[in-house]
């Protein structure tokens, strides 16, 4: 299949902000592709080159591209520069040059999805000593082949830049209604993913096989699963009541969650958003690997501590561990505890279905003789009364956690799921709201005064699950120091969108500039209200009005273990603000 067709499909997405076209034009699209080379189609329509757990990425450097597309076109870098400067993408800037040049192009060899997809493969792939001459060389080569369409989303891809606004959810939909005409499906299709986080491989699936292949797939080790999830309450009455009166309390720390692999001396490491960050964490990855055990997937909350008192390090700390580089280093200055709350698999049985206590005494007697200072097992207790649970919750905020976990001892691990079979008590802010929330950049106002040429106020919005849709919640212009403000705008300037995204309801609101939702900060604020200006619950609680947080205030903490999707969801919202009228 040519990929023209890819192109010509991204472009009809690019030209429209309704999500159910999104929807429509992917499934025209992927009835046309053949088995053999859709898991590579939908890999290209993510903007990857495979699951996240796996692929390597692209997002090649501009000014590599740059430099392809100069010795593409004969068009001096400078002129390049100077367009760019003025469309803002590169993309489109291939394309606006291939336009001028057409006369003189002589296309050579037909692309294929095939051929893109295996280029962008080395491309993205090739390292060491020469490889940046190489990948000029093979994006020279693609883009002397191809047309202006062509080219300019071969150079949005290579680029990393794809902002078509499909998430996994659309394509889900997507998947259903192609391969099974019905749209109820996608609920199938959504717990096949939760277990194994491939869509590429979903889709191969229901293309060369059915339905039942898909209900087979299982947990794998190796392949992350997407963690179970816990519900907020207002205070341990309504924790207990919702968890049934009896239940496991555990120590809430906030750290990173981290999911391990192990089989024999191979280990793999995983975040929430299913990263592979093993090499962030090698001295947990080399004690796993050491550990004569069973082939086992746990997960448990790592968390820096300080090396002179092994006291907890607050989260932004603990991020300092994510970086790519001086990694040695880093690991000396923060180091890390791991606590293990959950087992989800062991000696080759998966334990998913297990109940929860069940599955905390395999994790007591697998681990029971090696807990040391760098490897513990969380803190748990049986509660059955609110008494009980205000003591341990007095003891975890002296440990240093920022809440407990309530969890019933019959529960099943439900991969991607957020139920009240789990339950996160926090510590309460004086008079604010119980629980700090997570929510997503879309948009931002330009800065006056100190912040001109930067962004004054973001806009932040909530997730729903149910339309995959973002809702607009509050603005935020507080609790930024000067680096992390400056930080933000240069990841944001390569976030921005010209149209309305096909997953935000901004409802009336208009802003200097639209992002593509990426970024997930962590904000506190007193109380939440109803507002006619904000979409999150819009009509939910009272006609024309949506939710409102009010004085948001920045907490600092930038959740780089969270997906967009990962945000707080407008569901949420909406309990925190009946919990404030209890
Ligand atoms: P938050 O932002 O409140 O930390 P979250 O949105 O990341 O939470 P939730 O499902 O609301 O995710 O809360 C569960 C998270 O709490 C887990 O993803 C994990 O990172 C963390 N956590 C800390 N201690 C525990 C524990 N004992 N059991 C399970 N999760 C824990």
């Amino acid at each position: 299949m040519l990929f023209l067709e890819l192109a010509q499909t991204f472009e009809r997405m690019e030209k429209t902000s309704s999500r159910l076209e999104l929807t429509q034009f992917l499934v025209d699209l992927l009835r046309k592709t053949p088995a053999n080379i859709i898991d590579k189609t939908v890999y290209l329509i993510q903007g990857k080159l495979g699951p996240d757990h796996k692929s390597s990425q692209l997002g090649i450097a501009e000014k590599i591209v740059t430099k392809a597309l100069s010795l593409a076109t004969g068009m001096s870098k400078n002129e390049i520069k100077s367009r760019f400067d003025k469309i803002g993408d590169l993309g489109d800037v291939a394309y606006s040059l291939i336009i001028d040049k057409t006369q003189s192009t002589l296309f050579q060899e037909d692309l294929t999805i095939e051929k893109v997809f295996d280029t962008l493969l080395k491309i993205a792939s090739s390292s060491g000593v020469g490889s940046l001459d190489l990948k000029i060389r093979y994006i020279t080569s693609l883009i002397n082949n191809s047309s202006n369409l062509e080219s300019k989303y071969l150079l949005k891809l290579i680029l990393g830049n794809l902002r078509l606004g499909i998430a996994n959810f659309t394509l889900i939909d997507a998947l259903a209604l192609c391969f099974t005409g019905d749209k109820k499906n996608r609920k199938i299709l959504e717990s096949a993913f939760n277990l194994s986080s491939d869509l590429g491989n979903i889709a191969r699936i229901l293309a060369e096989g059915s339905l039942e292949d898909v209900k087979s797939i299982s947990v794998s080790l190796f392949i992350p699963i997407r963690p179970m999830l816990a519900e907020r309450a207002a205070d341990s009455k309504d924790a207990l009541n919702k968890i049934g009166g009896k239940c496991l309390a555990e120590f809430k720390i906030d750290g990173e969650r981290i999911q391990i692999h192990k089989k024999g001396q191979q280990v793999e490491l995983f975040t929430r958003s299913l990263e592979n960050i093993s090499s962030n964490f090698p001295e947990i990855a080399k004690m796993f690997a050491d550990f004569d055990s069973n082939e086992m997937i746990v997960e448990g909350e790592v968390v820096a501590i300080n090396p002179a008192n092994s006291k907890y390090l607050p989260f932004q700390s603990l991020m300092r561990r994510r970086r790519k580089y001086n990694i040695q280093q880093t690991m000396e200055t923060y180091p890390v505890l791991l606590n293990l709350f959950d087992i989800i698999y062991y000696d080759g049985q998966n334990k998913m279905d297990s109940p929860f206590a069940e599955r905390r005494r395999l994790l007591e007697s697998v681990f029971g003789n090696v807990i040391n200072n760098r490897l513990r097992l969380i803190d748990q207790m049986e509660v059955s009364s609110i008494d009980e649970i205000e003591m341990f919750m007095k003891k975890a905020l002296e440990y240093g956690s920022e809440g407990l976990m309530l969890k019933n001892p019959n529960s099943i691990y439900r991969a991607g799921a957020r139920e009240w079979a789990w339950i996160k008590l926090k510590k309460e802010y004086s008079g604010t709201i119980t629980d700090s929330v997570d929510l997503v950049i879309l948009g931002a106002l330009y800065g006056k005064g100190r912040r001109v040429g930067k962004y004054g106020a973001l806009l932040l919005g909530s997730y729903s699950k149910e339309d995959d849709t973002f809702y607009t919640i509050c603005k935020v212009g507080t609790g930024f120091k000067d680096d992390v403000l400056d930080n933000l705008y240069q990841k944001l300037s390569n976030l921005i969108i010209h149209k309305k995204h096909p997953r935000v309801q901004p409802g009336a609101l208009s802003m200097d500039v639209w992002f593509e939702p990426t970024i997930v900060l962590e904000i506190i604020s007193p109380e939440i209200t109803l507002s006619p200006v904000y979409t999150t619950g819009k009509d939910m609680i009272k006609p024309g009005y949506g939710m409102a947080l009010r004085f948001p205030k920045f907490s600092g903490n930038i959740r780089e273990d969270k997906a967009p999707e990962d945000s707080t969801t407008v569901k949420e919202i909406l309990e925190i603000y009946r919990n404030q009228l209890k």
